[in-house]
């Protein structure tokens, strides 16, 4: 039986449709209609209707949608997503109903943990995080090869606590470049300061080095000016890995995964897994942290294969 996949994103939908084995067998890639529940619902079933017509398979192939917000388990309808007009909809049950067979919904940051835990970075591994670093910060866990979704359907939401461990701009000992006071930290989207996604996403890493140096450039361009060997950039990307280091360090301290996996854009930045393992152990409890960091083996296209893996892995 094939397995159709789709990853609802803000500005693109992405389908794919896989066989038995994992194997690729008809990819899409269309642009998200934006403020618009009924043309998303259109679109997404006009991909579905597309993949099935290019697999042909005799069965019809199971559906699995990954969204960037949740289903919430108490109104059954769409809850914290950026793609704001999915809010407050039961996306599961129209698409059932515009396609003719069920639909599993679920968080596009949980569809990179269950992708990576079932054939990526974490094969192998029983407990896996993975964390989404692009334009926010969302995070996933699986155990044993499920997803673990929580009683509102936001465990592994690490981007919305606050950044531990935060510095008064005179703490002592600290190298000159990270003497920034922390608290209480910069205003986030959910209303309040300081939390984790205002610091170590793309937006977050980027702003810091503007209040740092006036100069307003895009988190992958400061990490390319950190390269050539500017040294305010440098010293951005040095305090981002720090603070993403204490975030990990709240993971680990709680869960303990086998792995943490890094998706999203900022995934790409090489540095951070020289520079990350080492500054994690620094700030855990256990004082033998050797936790692996890896980037998500599949890329950006972790997300729409976790949501083909939402059927037979997830039940
Ligand atoms: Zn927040």
């Amino acid at each position: 039986m094939a397995r159709i996949g789709i990853d609802l994103g803000g500005t693109k939908i992405e389908g794919l449709a896989l066989g038995d084995q994992g194997e690729e067998l008809a990819r899409r890639r269309i642009p998200a209609p934006r403020d618009d529940y009924g043309a998303t619902l259109a679109a997404v079933a006009g991909l579905i209707a597309w993949l099935d017509a290019e697999v042909g398979a005799p069965a019809p192939a199971s559906v699995g949608v990954g969204i960037p917000g949740v289903l919430s388990p108490l109104t059954g309808l769409v809850k914290n997503a950026n793609s704001t007009w999915l809010n407050g909809h039961a996306l599961d049950r129209d698409l059932t109903a515009a396609i003719g067979r069920p639909v599993r919904l679920q968080n596009d940051a949980n569809c990179l943990a269950l992708s990576e835990a079932a054939d990526g970075a974490g094969a192998g591994c029983r407990t896996v995080f993975a964390a989404i670093l692009g334009t926010g910060c969302g995070g996933g866990v699986v155990v044993d090869g499920r997803i673990i979704t929580g009683r509102h359907a936001a465990a592994g939401e690490w981007g919305h606590s606050p950044l531990p461990w935060p510095r008064p701009p005179d703490a002592p000992g600290e190298e000159p470049g990270m003497k920034e006071d922390e608290r209480p930290g910069p205003a986030c989207y959910c209303g309040r300061r300081g939390c984790l996604e205002t610091w170590v996403s793309g937006p977050g890493l980027a702003d810091d080095h503007t209040r740092a140096t006036g100069r307003a450039l895009t988190a992958l361009e400061v990490a390319a000016l950190a390269a050539g060997g500017d040294g305010p950039a440098q010293a951005a990307l040095d305090r981002h890995v720090d603070r993403l280091a204490r975030g990990l360090a709240g993971v680990v301290n709680l869960l303990d995964p086998d792995v943490i996996i890094l998706g999203g854009g900022l995934s790409n930045m090489a540095h951070l897994y020289e520079r990350l393992p080492r500054r994690l152990a620094a700030w855990c409890f256990s004082p033998d942290v050797s936790t692996p960091i890896r980037p998500a083996r599949h890329g950006d296209s972790s997300g729409v294969r976790g949501a083909a893996w939402l059927w037979p892995i997830q039940r």
